[in-house]
């Protein structure tokens, strides 16, 4: 049974991304603090040199940490400081400036839209902010013509950077829902059933470990396709998975298998309490189904397995609940069989 993480990709393209930056870095950094080191501004050196530590030490955890986001914070917080801190000392021939072009690039990438504006706004602001009290104060030569180059550049690649992160976002959460969602009936598709069952098993406490899988197959569905057409099965689907979304609690989840098959999730309930909603739903679909140009009845089969009890693996408690649907066909159909 598939077990792809939807929910694991966009993290894995900011670690990739951080990966990269984080290396660039640690060159960079250690090249700046030789050179500082050696024509002899010492202390500029060594707060370069905890810039690199700081690299090299998020780079050791960047596969691993839950809190990439946080890292990613600390980590352009540093980088942006000394980049302030060097514009603030070194002559403007220096261009050390230049390391300002990468702002609002490296904040949408890692930080996303909001957190990306925010950095973004804070640092360039500062970095043009202190360029123009030097040219003011005529502490050096910084020529207005190049602060407004600067400014333009800036907000170029900041309105460009903005841009690409909302677009990339927009088409990265549209493509997740084309890939996860069944177009009919909106429900989840089989695709996210192994993550979703993961994360259910992973985050419930301790006490309450335990999730109900609810195996529901309508009855003679080929019947209502053959005599009703194909639109008004549609419509009888759609309307089943209306009941089951009807039913579900907030941490339910519901989904469809593709055909006439649907499948709920339910964390923390007994065995007992599980068959307990199959039967709601059964009772439910039997007497309120009616969906347009079907005069009939429509019943479904149900079948129950339970995580541990009916094993430890997805595709286990998947098996116990496909058998046991199977028998309520073999024993009439109309009925739930859960143990
Ligand atoms: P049983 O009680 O044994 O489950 O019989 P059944 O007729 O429901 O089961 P069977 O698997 O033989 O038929 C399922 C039918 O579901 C076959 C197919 O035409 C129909 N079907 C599958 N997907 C769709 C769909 O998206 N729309 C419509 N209208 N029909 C579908
Ligand atoms: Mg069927
Ligand atoms: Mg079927």
């Amino acid at each position: 049974m598939a077990t792809s993480n939807f929910w694991g990709n966009e993290l894995e393209y900011r670690r990739t991304v951080l990966r990269v930056v984080l290396i660039v870095i640690i060159v960079a950094g250690i090249t700046f603090t030789i050179n500082n080191w050696i024509v002899g501004h010492k202390v500029f050196a060594m707060i370069e040199l905890l810039v690199v530590f700081l690299s090299v030490g998020i780079l050791a955890i960047h596969k691993k940490t839950p809190n990439l986001a946080l890292w990613s914070s600390v980590f352009l917080f540093a980088l942006y400081t000394v980049i302030l801190i060097g514009i603030f000392t070194a002559s403007f021939s220096s261009a050390l400036y230049s390391w300002l072009f990468i702002v609002p690039v490296l904040s949408y990438l890692l930080l996303g839209t909001r957190l990306g504006t925010l950095y973004s706004v804070v640092y360039v602001l500062s970095g043009c902010g202190i360029l123009t009290t030097r040219h003011v104060m005529q502490s050096d030569d910084v020529p207005t013509i190049a602060i407004i180059n600067i400014a333009l550049t800036l907000t170029a690649i900041w309105a460009l950077s903005y841009t690409y992160e909302q677009k990339r976002a927009q088409t990265v959460k549209r493509l997740q829902e084309m890939a996860s969602l069944d177009p009919l009936t909106g429900l989840n598709n089989r695709l996210l059933l192994g993550s979703i069952f993961d994360m259910l098993c992973d985050s419930l406490p301790e006490k309450q470990k335990s999730v109900s899988m609810i195996l529901v197959d309508l009855d003679h569905f080929k019947k209502v396709n053959d005599e009703f057409g194909h639109d008004v099965g549609d419509a009888v689907l759609v309307e089943v998975s209306r009941i089951i979304n009807s039913m579900r609690r907030r941490n339910d989840w519901a989904f469809r298998f593709g055909g006439e098959e649907f499948c709920l999730l339910i964390p923390a309930v007994t065995p007992t309490q599980a068959h307990g909603i199959a039967e709601r739903l059964r009772h439910c679909v039997e007497h309120t189904i009616s969906a347009e140009g079907f005069p009939s009845t429509m019943t479904v089969s149900i079948g129950v397995a339970h995580w541990p009890e009916s094993g430890n693996e997805l595709s286990q408690i998947y098996k116990a609940a496909d058998e046991r649907l199977y028998q309520a066909k073999e024993q009439g159909r109309n009925r739930i069989v859960s143990e």
